[in-house]
């Protein structure tokens, strides 16, 4: 059996003829919420049995979720192969309704997905690469996470959802499944969800950067930066051995973005690792002339890390001075923490869960 959710439009032409069917199946699944082929009632009863027989259109299955104080719900879902990954829905901004009960301002949501079961980067501070690399996503396991949480949490078809590909796994170590999965959530006749909704977040892959510019999708790129010298980069992100921070600030400068968007820059602070003003000074420098936004993400503990979270002090000192040297910044809100929402986290307790009721 095949997940259908795995193909693109020009793709499943090959199966079903005539073309139109393939946008009538698009719709069903991804406007009207189809969860089987039966109730694709303007599909002739031979397509639908084909399809049956072929395809399944559910490839995931939720086995745990926690929902935050702040709203964010962290899912965490088995793969048709018993492996288990994370998603996390995070609400932006609420609905405004005025006081005649009319909806002024629409909730904007962004979904945070996997694209990998596990990672091979090994980051020091990361709780997915405790446990490794298993294997890459497919694209329709990827469209699955978005498909899934949109239908279940009834997020309206028509809103505006952001996708950030910051959940478990490396995406730019799965670009051909990740970009796939891009131009799925693209197309009009699915979820629509345009490229510009959508920014990849890397731990430096610096060829793979240049890859994915030459593949113009129009996605926004994060660099999960945190830290400014070399040396101690190394000692978070073993992948600065492979890509220096000079080689990734090159794949930066070339990658093509629309003119009123900038990349992100990802700085996971911790306490007394790299929460000085001098590390503040240096980022400065090292984003002169690059169109970038500092987004500071605040140390989520977990056990057995060796580092800590920073003082709300040291964070704000660190945000002020780049603001004060025109570099646009954000302290990201601790959405999630108290449901450990740095990816990762849900899965290794729920294991922990597990080995205890064994
Ligand atoms: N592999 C990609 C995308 C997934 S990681 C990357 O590294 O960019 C997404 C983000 O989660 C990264 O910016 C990472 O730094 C952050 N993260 C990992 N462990 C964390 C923790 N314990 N607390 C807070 N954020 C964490
Ligand atoms: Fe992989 Fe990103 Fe975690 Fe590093 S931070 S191990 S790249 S998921």
């Amino acid at each position: 059996m095949k997940n259908l959710l795995d193909y693109t439009q020009a793709e499943l032409s090959e199966f079903i003829q005539p073309k139109f069917r393939t946008k009538q199946i698009y719709e069903w699944i991804y406007k009207k919420n189809a969860r089987s082929f039966d109730e694709m009632s303007n599909l002739p009863k031979d397509i639908r049995e084909r399809l049956k027989n072929e395809f399944y259109i559910e490839p995931l299955e939720m086995i745990k979720n926690e929902i935050s104080s702040d709203g964010s719900i962290k899912y965490l879902f088995k793969l048709k192969d018993g492996k288990t990954i994370e998603s996390v829905l995070l609400p932006m901004k609420e609905e405004i309704v005025d006081e005649n009960g009319k909806t002024q301002k629409h909730a904007r949501y962004t979904i945070c997905v996997s694209s990998q079961v596990g990672c091979k980067m090994g980051c020091s501070f990361c709780l997915t690469a405790k446990g490794g690399f298993i294997r890459n996503l497919t694209a329709g396991e990827i469209v699955g996470q978005i498909l899934w949480i949109k239908r279940e949490n009834n997020i309206p078809y028509e809103r505006r959802v952001n996708i950030v590909y910051m959940g478990m796994g490396e995406p730019l170590d799965n670009l051909n499944n990740v970009s796939k999965a891009i131009n799925i959530l693209k197309d009009n006749d699915g979820l629509a969800i345009g490229a510009r909704r959508q920014t990849i977040s890397t731990s430096g892959l610096a060829t793979q950067i240049k890859k994915l510019g030459e593949m113009d999708l129009g996605v926004l790129l994060a660099i999960s930066l945190h830290a400014v010298t070399d040396e101690l980069r190394e000692k978070l992100m073993p992948v600065n051995k492979a890509y220096n921070i000079a080689s990734v600030m090159d794949a930066v400068r070339q990658f093509p973005i629309d003119m009123r968007k900038r990349v992100m820059f990802e700085y996971l602070i911790m306490d007394k690792i790299n929460d000085n003003l001098s590390d503040a000074k240096a980022l400065v420098k090292l984003l002169h002339g690059i169109k970038a936004k500092v987004n500071l993400i605040l140390f989520n503990p977990h056990e057995g890390s060796p580092y800590q979270r920073p003082s709300q002090e040291n964070v704000e000192k660190f945000r002020d001075y780049l603001q004060s040297r025109g570099v646009t910044c954000t302290i990201r809100q601790s959405k999630g923490l108290d449901i450990s929402a740095a990816c990762g986290q849900l899965k290794e307790r729920s294991k922990g869960e597990n080995s205890a009721t064994a």
